[in-house]
């Protein structure tokens, strides 16, 4: 997509006009209660919108809606080259207001303006267009049973769908949920972040126009432990996708016990190890996606290359070389196209990441670059990319996820040590691993406990591979064929011949 200059999109910004209400059985609505909640940039602290604090009878109301229009059957039961034309519609028309689109989630959330064109609404398209051209080639299955009797493997919808995301990749996380979800003839509810419910509330019009049926598709902002938990705990939700942090994946499962037993599936955290062997076919290179790793998207990824293992025979060479990488990554105006660095999400998230580096000192780590705050944009949220030295794996910035840009390098003497650091975590979503020893890869990549592993390059992935996380990055893969079984129940059925 076109990226203009930071003129045209501070004048884009400037005459915006944003909706910030729910969408429930296809219309615009104030939540019941009519209470809001303030959207703040944290580009500049600019208010950006009031937005629709939805609670519990709103959660009842689009429950309702999502419930009547699945039995229906309008959509559960169209055809698939029906909804696949619909969905495929919906692609067109966010591909049509991709600028806008892009504009809202850089406003919003902070990221660079570029990264929205070009990673965000250019995933979103790829995973809803996907999603569209696999339903009509879905096959069902007969069992190879006995004579007599034919048993039929079909897969129906679950029914209502409420998907919760979070804030970092507000529409590419919703597009990996929706894509198979409607496609499979769900009805979903939308739950974004409180961080960022621009781009889901301006989806939503974009889905009616597109002609999905009313209640299908709804969307509500509001507060997790509000409107959230009142999805989770509701007797009429069939299933929760959610895309969050592994604390309230865990409260999810609990919400589930204490309800209707729906399924939970869940992508969460991660504290991913980027393992550089001294055999490594281009230090540099390594070196280059080892920075990238971080400070992308201001480290708030979770498959973040935070943990960053280096062979102790190279450390001094290699640190040499990230901190070098690392200074092309400077945070900079996010309406800025040449920007690649954009602000934290917002002010909690910000105190926290510098809470951390803060904390990494105390510990008795060495910050080597970064360890600061910046200000490219007056009364904005920047932090310096930032990484440390001389971390131990039991260290709090090493533990713990933090969600920005923060690097921890921890050195290690052999294949072993290498394995044992890189599996001593809760979580287990992504791992890279850098050597030209075809051997030491494979037994590297079998050995660490992660949904994806990275092989000389860092965040590999397309809609044709299944992402997700094993031990407490969560259970269910989004993207892929593999993504529309959280969104089918199967069934067998005998016949007697
Ligand atoms: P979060 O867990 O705080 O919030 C995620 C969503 O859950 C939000 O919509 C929030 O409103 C909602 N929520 C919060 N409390 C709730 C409750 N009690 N009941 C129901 N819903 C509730 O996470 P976040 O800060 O928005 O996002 C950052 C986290 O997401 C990180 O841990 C990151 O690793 C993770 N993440 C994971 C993936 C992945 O695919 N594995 C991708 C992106 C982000
Ligand atoms: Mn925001």
């Amino acid at each position: 997509m076109k990226t203009y200059n930071l003129e045209h999109w501070q004048q884009q910004a400037t005459d915006l006009a944003i909706e910030g209400r729910a969408f429930i059985n296809g219309e615009y609505l104030n939540a019941n209660k009519q209470k809001t909640f303030e959207c703040i940039s944290p580009i500049d602290g600019r208010h950006l919108a009031n937005i629709a604090m939805c609670q519990q009878e709103d959660a009842d109301k689009a429950v309702i809606a999502a419930r009547e229009v699945f039995e229906s059957g309008t959509w559960s039961k169209a055809a698939p080259a029906k909804r696949k034309k619909v969905l495929l519609r919906l692609a067109d028309l966010i591909e049509q207001h991709g600028e806008e689109l892009a504009l809202l989630e850089t406003l919003d959330m902070g990221k660079p303006i570029s990264d929205s064109l070009n990673v965000d609404i250019a995933g979103t398209l790829r995973s809803i267009r996907w999603s569209a051209e696999a339903i009509d080639k879905i096959y069902d299955e007969v069992a190879p049973t006995p004579e007599g009797q034919l048993g039929l493997i079909t897969r129906e919808a679950v029914g209502v769908v409420a998907a919760i995301v979070p804030w970092n990749f507000p529409l590419v996380m919703a597009s990996w949920k929706l894509g198979p979800a409607l496609a499979s003839g769900n009805s979903v509810i939308l739950k974004p972040s409180e961080k960022s419910p621009l781009t889901a509330i301006k989806l939503a019009a974009l889905a009616k126009e597109a002609g999905l049926p009313n209640g299908v598709l709804n969307v509500l902002p509001g507060f997790g432990h509000e409107v959230g938990k009142a999805l989770a705990l509701h007797n009429d939700v069939d299933t929760i996708v959610f895309t969050g942090s592994t604390a309230i994946a865990k409260q999810l499962l609990v919400y589930a016990g204490q309800s209707n037993m729906k399924r939970v599936w869940m992508e969460a955290g991660g504290k991913s190890p980027n393992i550089v062997f001294a055999d490594a076919p281009n230090l540099d290179e390594a070196a280059q996606a080892a920075a990238g790793a971080i400070c992308f998207n201001q480290g708030e990824v979770c498959t973040a290359g935070s943990r960053l293992l280096v062979e102790a025979s190279i450390k001094d060479e290699f640190i040499k070389k990230v901190t070098e990488a690392m200074k092309s990554w400077q945070p900079g105006n996010p309406l800025d196209p040449n920007t690649n660095v954009g602000a934290i999400v917002d002010q909690t998230q910000f105190e926290r990441v510098l809470g951390y580096i803060n904390k990494g000192q105390d510990e008795g780590a060495n910050v080597c670059v970064g360890g600061d705050k910046a200000t490219p944009v007056a009364n904005g949220l920047y932090i310096q990319p930032t990484m440390f030295s001389e971390v131990k794996n039991s260290m709090a910035i090493a533990a713990d996820e933090i969600f920005g840009p923060v690097l921890s390098v921890i050195t290690f003497n052999s294949t072993e040590e290498a394995i044992a650091i890189a599996n001593d975590t809760p979580y287990g979503l992504a791992a890279g691993i850098w050597t030209t020893d075809l051997s030491k890869a494979h037994k590297m990549a079998k050995a660490v406990k992660a949904g994806s592993v990275w092989v000389n390059q860092w965040d590999g992935g397309d809609m044709t591979a299944p992402f997700g996380g094993f031990k407490q990055s969560g259970n269910g893969r989004d993207k892929s064929l593999h993504a529309f079984d959280k969104y089918t129940e199967l069934k067998a059925t005998w016949i007697k011949l």
